[in-house]
């Protein structure tokens, strides 16, 4: 569980500012944030990227994205937020614990569907 930095956060080896946190997964604010607010939904799981996901995650991962949800009404921002999931390091990965990044209060440019 603590190989990557994610695992040693969720283990308590690192402290960290928490927003959330449940059996399945928890919410911190990202260190270096590309938003006004970028915060990371972490499954406990350490799945290193979506793709090594399994039929045996679907259920947690059905949880995690309605926790997405939650999290964002939480914040305030569910009228307009963004959920990005890096898969690789051709991707912009960098750590190797499946995350979501939650991304709002930036303006987001029409058309720009998949810029940061
Ligand atoms: P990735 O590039 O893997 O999709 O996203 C990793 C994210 O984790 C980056 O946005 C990075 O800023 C964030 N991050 C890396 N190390 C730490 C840390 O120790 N604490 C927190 N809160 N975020 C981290």
């Amino acid at each position: 569980m603590s190989e990557t930095v994610f695992g040693k956060i969720i283990a308590g080896e690192i402290p960290t500012d928490k927003l959330y946190e449940d059996d399945d997964c928890i919410c911190i604010k990202d260190i270096s944030p590309q938003a006004p607010t970028h915060v990371l939904l972490i499954p406990k799981k350490a799945i290193p990227r979506l793709v090594d996901a399994t039929a045996e995650d679907q259920a947690m991962l059905g949880r995690l994205m309605l926790k997405a949800g939650d999290i964002a009404r939480m914040l305030g921002v569910d009228e307009a937020f963004r959920l990005v999931v890096n898969n690789g390091a051709g991707a912009g990965q960098t750590v190797f614990h499946l995350h979501l990044h939650i991304l709002a209060n930036k303006r987001f440019e029409e058309g720009d569907g998949l810029g940061l």
